[in-house]
Parts: C-alpha cells; structure tokens; sequence
C-alpha cells in the first residue's frame, strides 16, 4: 500500500473541492479533510498541503466571473484570493490542532537548484517543527512565460524537491478509467499504470469532467516527473468526505509507480547538472566522516578551487587529490576560502552573518563510485 508505507506525503486539492459551482465554500468538506491530515500526522507522517483557490477566492469576494479575467487583473486577484484562502484553512484546521504555515513558489524556486535546495530545507525545518505547509504558486508575481500554470505540475516539482515518497492529486474523478465513465458502462478504473503509454495519453486528453486549470493532461504530465523522481503518485476522488481514509481502506484511485528509486533519481539530479564548477580538498578526518555517510563540514576543507556559486555543482577530492564524491555547495568559493579548516561555530563570525554549517549536505553528495 503506497500511502501506508510513504514519510514524505504531498497532497494536492484543486479549486473545485474548495468552492463548488454556485460559489458556495465547501468548508464541511474541508473540515473532514482536516480530519484525515490529523490522522496522517498521528501516522507520524511529513504533510504538505498544494492547494489551489487563490483565483476562485478572490473572484468570490470581488464578485468577479474567473472566465473573464485577464491576467494583469488575475494577478492582483489571486493576491486578494490567497490569504482568504489561508484564513478558511486556518479557520478549519485550527480547531483540529493543526499548525499550519504558507510557502509561495515560483517556477525558478523548482527549477533552479540552488533555490530549489532552499526550499527543500525550508520544508524539512517546518516538518521537525510538526507545521503543515500550504505551498500554491505565486501568482501574483508569475507571468505566463515563467508560470507553471497548474497546479498538477507544481504539485509533482513539490514532491520532488522535497523528496516525497508520493503524490496524491485529489481530483472530481476516481482516475483513470480505461474508457470514458460516463459514455461506456463497461469503463474500469485502472489501478495501476507502470508505462505512461499512447494509450494512457490518449485516454487523459479524451477525458472530461475536470474542472480545473488543468485537466486529465497536466495529471499525466505531473505523474511522468513523478515517475523519474521515485516518488508514487496517485490519482483519487477529492470530492467524497475523507478522500485520504477512502484512499487508505479501499485504494480506489489509479497509482503511478515510480520508473526508478528515489536515491537514483535524486543522485542523478545531483549529477545530471553541468560540469561541476569547482573543487574541494578535504583532509582525512573529513574522508573519514563522508565515508560514514556525514555531511561536509568546513573543518575539514584544505584547499577550495574554480569559482562557484551556492547551489553548484563541485568535486570533492582526498588529499592524494582522488575524486570521492560530488555534490551541491551550500556555499560560494569565495565563502569557503574565509570558512576552509574552521570549526563550525565559528563560522557566522567570520561571514558576518548566520548560516548553516554543512558546506555539503550529505543529501546532496553522490559518492563515485
Ligand atoms: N494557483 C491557482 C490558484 O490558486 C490555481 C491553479 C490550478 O487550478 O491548478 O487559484
């Protein structure tokens, strides 16, 4: 069972489950919602919370039809939309002892992997401190060139960067269903779907009956960057009372398994990048500590080289200057020529300014093998 068995757990509720057709707010839906994230927390389990209604909020309190809205004009509606829609959740969850906390995500915060491992922190931060984000995109600053657009995507990139175990997108449909539902009796929901086929696609862009931005296809798009992530995704129906019990008692929604495992995905993200930039010579005490799987502290720095920025893609060498492993910087050569061969509490005294003391986090080191 891909839920029971997942830490790291992102679910998606689109507009429709939030406001339904006549504008009403769907808020005993949303309070039984807040049910199952009690009972995913009491799991022991790592929430976030991608929610749309920014737009559809705002259009509600300014008695706007979202047909008709251009985007300029969007923008500052979504700007209005967003904290009514932090303040229904917060309305609903608080009373359940759920804390909750709101992250607005551009495209480049995702796709840019100095600002996406920012977020990834940020995320494992507000874990340990037990607070649920909400993360929509920030449309009140994204244009349409620099937009994810929906909030399928979004939810997958989410998943990614915080190295979810699985996606949930909570639509008005159970799935997939082999035929359309609603033409032909004999449609089966599909279960599982391994390879996203000519068939599968064929399928999702036939379908209807999805009232958000994105439809069936931008499902399908956020299911393949799942499945090169390592992280399941399922669709299922949201508009059912505890969609997240549903999903655990029955599993009646259609599963998309992962194409690779996670570690293999997030080493290839690590690697894929461009040559790396720079290089590291680390003492034995440091090969040592790397070895046993510990991050990169700069105690252990000898000599920084090549000029590189935070988020970087460097090497890190033994004293015999033989490749051990590579990773992601958290810090910029510059920084790390002040820093190299000093303890870590004494780091923010010689920046100037306080940060963290991992120059590479051992979740964004790949070792050579
Ligand atoms: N970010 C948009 C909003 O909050 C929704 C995008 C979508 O429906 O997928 O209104």
């Amino acid at each position: 069972m891909h839920l029971k068995d997942s830490k790291t757990v992102v679910i998606k509720i689109g507009s429709s489950l939030l406001i339904d057709d006549n504008k009403i707010i769907r808020e005993k839906w949303l309070s039984e919602f807040a049910k199952d994230i009690k009972n995913l927390q009491n799991l022991k389990k790592n929430l976030i919370i991608v929610s749309s209604g920014a737009i559809a909020l705002g259009c509600k309190k300014l008695k706007l039809n979202k047909k008709n809205l251009k985007l300029d004009k969007s923008q500052a509606v979504a700007s209005i939309g967003q904290i009514e829609l932090m303040n229904l959740f917060k309305k609903v969850f608080s009373p359940k002892k759920i804390n909750l906390s709101q992250i607005l995500l551009t495209l480049e915060d995702t796709e840019q992997r100095r600002r996406a491992i920012n977020a990834k922190r940020t995320f494992e931060n507000l874990f340990s401190l037990g607070f649920v984000p909400i993360v929509n995109e920030n449309d009140s600053i994204a244009t349409s060139e620099i937009k994810y657009g929906d909030n399928d995507r979004l939810a997958s990139r989410v998943a990614q960067i915080s190295n979810a175990d699985c996606l949930i997108l909570l639509s008005d449909v159970n799935g997939v269903y082999s035929k359309d539902p609603k033409l032909d009796k004999k449609a089966e929901l599909i279960r599982e779907v391994k390879n996203i086929d000519n068939k599968i696609e064929i399928i999702a862009t036939r379908s209807i009956g999805e009232h958000g931005t994105g439809g069936m296809k931008t499902k399908i798009d956020a299911a393949k960057i799942c499945q090169l992530s390592g992280c399941h995704m399922a669709i299922a129906n949201g508009l059912i009372n505890r969609p997240i019990k549903n999903i655990l008692k029955n599993d009646l929604c259609t599963w998309f398994l992962p194409k690779v495992s996670k570690l293999d995905a997030r080493k290839k993200w690590i690697i894929s990048s461009i040559s790396p930039k720079g290089q590291l010579i680390i003492d034995a005490g440091a090969l040592m500590a790397l070895k046993s799987g510990k991050s990169l502290l700069a105690a252990g720095i000898k000599e920084v080289k090549g000029k590189f920025s935070k988020g970087d893609h460097i090497r890190i060498l033994d004293e015999d200057l033989v490749e051990f492993a590579r990773g992601l910087s958290s810090f910029t050569s510059d920084e790390i020529s002040k820093i190299k061969g000093i303890h870590s509490n004494k780091i923010s005294n010689l920046l100037g300014y306080i940060s963290k003391s991992e120059v590479i986090h051992k979740d964004d080191m790949v070792k050579v093998e």
